[in-house]
């Protein structure tokens, strides 16, 4: 099933984001993790992509399980800023033959290889060849990218990372996805920045639930998303005890969600990081919402 048809619907939804084993032996426990959230009902669930393509392989073995055994809709990432133009050839031909129908279209951070080298060397600069790419690789794929309501770090300003955000669904992208975001009013107003720059597809905000202390620092380093003062104290409060962080970020995140829903959002993305409780907890707390459109 395609994800666009999925966000067409009014009814509201989540998804969940997995991230796929580095290493063979962590197969296994990735597989059963990523299972016992497919179990959770989610309406599609996103596997990521290693930058380097260390991960490649097991995006799509993981994407192809979770919809065979669940009947859960997958969305497979892939990234091509560290890709010769033949391992994206050969990584898109790799999808299609997965029956792969939803492929989230990413750039990728650069690696330290690429620092310092030519950008007119490299084989694809930004995720909108990766997504013309796709459109011309005579597969009808549904196509998501990335987008971030607090400007991508590599941006000079909102404005002209808008510009190329629109670039994007113009080339093709069907919906967007955004970085993870703390406070629902900087979603809020990029969106209404994003409608007034004429781009009207579905955007789903990237919700990401904080259960433990640590999480906090390594989660403001890889996204540089602001974290409201409630939420800091929140940490401060319940950050020692892993028991009470844990409930105190589920709840957190629930909020967000339902603040999101009641006005006017109907699929959030939640960043569920192959932790089933998590997502089984926030599913719970959904549960009389989930489903229902509240005629819209
Ligand atoms: P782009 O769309 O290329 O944008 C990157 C920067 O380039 C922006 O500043 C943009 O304004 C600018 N830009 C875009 N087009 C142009 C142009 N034509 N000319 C000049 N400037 C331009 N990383 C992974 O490695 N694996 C994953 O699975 C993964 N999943 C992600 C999922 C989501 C929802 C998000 C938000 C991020 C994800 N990332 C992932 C991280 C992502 O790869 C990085 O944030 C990366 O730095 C940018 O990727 P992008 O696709 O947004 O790039």
């Amino acid at each position: 099933m395609k994800i666009i048809d999925i966000l067409n619907k009014k009814n509201m939804s989540l998804s969940f984001e997995v991230f796929p084993p580095k290493k063979e032996s962590g197969f296994e426990s990735v597989k059963t993790a990523t299972e016992e959230i497919a179990a959770c009902g989610p309406a599609f669930m996103s596997v990521t992509y290693g930058a380097g393509g260390g991960t490649s392989k097991y995006t799509l073995d993981i994407a192809r399980n979770i919809s065979e055994k669940y009947g859960v809709p997958t969305l497979a990432h892939l990234t091509c800023v560290s890709s010769s133009r033949e391992t994206v050839k050969a990584r898109i031909e790799d999808m299609k033959a997965a029956g792969i129908k939803n492929v989230m279209a990413l750039r990728g951070d650069l690696t330290p290889e690429l620092e310092g080298t030519d950008p007119a060397t490299w084989d694809y600069r930004h995720a909108v060849e990766l997504v013309r790419e796709l459109k011309e690789s005579d597969s009808d794929f549904c196509i998501g990218a990335a987008c971030y309501p607090e400007v991508h770090p590599d941006s000079p300003n909102q404005k002209e990372d808008i510009l190329h955000l629109k670039e994007k669904v113009e080339a093709g992208a069907d919906f967007l996805t955004t970085q993870m975001v703390f406070d629902n009013n900087l979603f809020f107003s990029f969106l209404y920045k994003l409608r007034e720059a004429g781009v009207e597809c579905p955007v789903l905000p990237g919700i990401m639930p904080i259960t433990n202390a640590k999480q906090v620092e390594r989660a403001i380093k890889l996204s540089g998303s602001f974290m409201p003062q409630r939420f800091k104290s929140l940490v401060d409060y319940f950050g020692s005890d892993p028991d009470a962080m844990k409930q105190a970020g589920i709840a957190y995140a629930t909020d967000q969600i339902i603040d999101l829903y009641a006005n006017g959002i109907t699929n959030v993305h939640v960043y569920s990081m192959n932790k089933p409780d998590v997502a089984k907890a926030i599913m719970d707390n959904l549960s009389s919402i989930l489903g229902k459109d509240f005629g819209r």
